[in-house]
C-alpha cells in the first residue's frame, strides 16, 4: 500500500522548534505582506500565513491597498517597507490586479527581507550550489526539501522528474534536486511524450496546476515511484485536489503527497522558517 507522505508531523515539530527561537529574540520578528485588491484565494492564504505567524508568536499585517492603487503608489509603498527597519520579513501576495500585472515583482523586496526567496541575490545561491542554513530558499521547494529529509528520501543518483518550469516552483525544485545529486528532467507544457520520462522517473514532481492530470498511465508500476504533488486545484465538484489522481494511482506507487495536508502546509511553514533567517541575519 501507498505511503502518505504528510505534512503534519513536519509542520507540528517545527512549529515548536521556532516557537523556542523567536523567545528566545530580543524583539517579536515581523512580517508584512502587501496585497492589492480583493483576489479571495490570495486573502485565504494570507490569513493561513497569519495563523501561522501568531502560532510562533511573530508579528504579523497585512498592508491591503485598494485595487485601484497605481504603479506608483504601489512601488512607493513597497519602497517604505523595504526601508522601515522594524519590518524583518516581507512579501508581495500575488497576483496583482490586471493593471499592475506587468511589473515584474521579482527583485522588488530587499533581499534580506525576501521571505519568499524570489529575489535574484537569494536565486543566485541556488544556481550556484551555495546553500546553507540561512539561504532565503524559495518557500514551496524549500518546503519538498524539508519533506525529503524528515521521510529520509535520499534524491542523489536517482531519477527526478520534475513537470513544471515556473519560477517560484518548478525550476528551483529541478535545480535544488541537482545540487543534492539527482538526475534530474525538466517536463512542460511543450515536452513530447511526457508518458517516457515520467516512467522512468524515481521520483515525480509535479507543479502543473491542471486537476488529477496525472493518472497511472503516467507511472511503471516497477519503478516504486514517489510522487510529490504541488498542484492546488479544483476538481468538478469543486473540491480540492491536486495535478495527481490519487485513486487511479495509490496501487502503483510506493509514497505520495495528499492534496490537501502534503506541500501546501510545508510551504506556509517554509514561510516561517524564512521569517527567522531574515530577522536573524537583520541582527534583531
Ligand atoms: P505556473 O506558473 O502556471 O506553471 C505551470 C507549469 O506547468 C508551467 O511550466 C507549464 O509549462 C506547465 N504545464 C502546464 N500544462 C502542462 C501540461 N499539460 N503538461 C506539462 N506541463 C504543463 O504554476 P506554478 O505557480 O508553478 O504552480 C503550479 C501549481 O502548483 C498550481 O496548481 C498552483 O496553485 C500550485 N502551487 C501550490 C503551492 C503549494 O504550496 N502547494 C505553491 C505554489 C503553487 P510552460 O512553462 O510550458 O507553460
Amino acid at each position: 500500500v501507498v505511503q502518505e507522505l504528510l505534512a503534519k508531523p513536519i509542520v507540528d515539530s517545527q512549529i515548536e522548534k521556532l516557537q523556542a527561537e523567536v523567545q528566545k529574540l530580543k524583539k517579536k520578528p515581523s512580517m508584512k505582506v502587501v496585497l492589492v485588491g480583493e483576489n479571495q484565494a490570495s486573502k485565504v492564504y494570507i490569513n493561513h500565513k497569519k495563523k501561522k505567524c501568531e502560532q510562533i508568536g511573530a508579528d504579523f499585517e497585512l498592508i491591503h491597498l485598494p485595487e485601484e492603487t497605481s504603479e506608483v503608489e504601489f512601488l512607493s509603498k513597497v519602497k517604505e517597507l523595504n526601508q522601515l527597519p522594524t519590518v524583518n520579513g516581507l512579501f508581495i501576495q500575488l497576483p496583482l490586479p490586471k493593471h499592475l500585472s506587468h511589473i515584474d515583482t521579482t527583485n522588488l523586496v530587499d533581499p534580506e527581507k525576501d521571505v519568499d526567496g524570489f529575489h535574484y541575490k537569494n536565486v543566485a545561491d541556488i544556481y550556484s550550489g551555495n546553500i546553507s542554513s540561512s539561504t532565503l530558499l524559495p518557500c514551496t521547494p524549500k518546503g519538498i526539501l524539508s519533506l525529503l529529509d524528515f521521510y529520509k528520501i535520499d534524491i542523489s543518483g536517482k531519477h527526478v522528474v520534475v513537470i513544471g518550469r515556473s519560477l517560484i516552483v518548478g525550476k528551483p525544485m529541478g535545480l535544488l534536486c541537482l545540487n543534492r545529486n539527482a538526475t534530474v528532467t525538466y517536463c512542460h507544457s511543450r515536452t513530447q511524450n511526457i508518458q517516457e520520462f515520467t516512467k522512468k522517473a524515481d521520483i515525480i514532481i509535479s507543479a502543473v496546476g491542471k486537476p488529477k492530470w496525472l493518472n497511472s498511465n503516467y507511472i511503471e508500476q516497477s519503478k516504486k515511484t514517489i510522487l510529490i504533488d504541488v498542484g492546488i486545484n479544483r476538481d468538478e465538484n469543486n473540491k480540492l485536489c491536486g495535478d495527481i489522481d490519487f485513486d487511479d494511482v495509490k496501487d502503483n506507487v510506493s509514497m505520495m503527497t495528499p492534496v490537501p495536508g502534503g506541500v501546501g502546509p510545508l510551504t506556509v511553514l517554509s514561510l516561517m522558517e524564512n521569517l527567522l533567517i531574515a530577522t536573524k541575519k537583520q541582527k534583531v
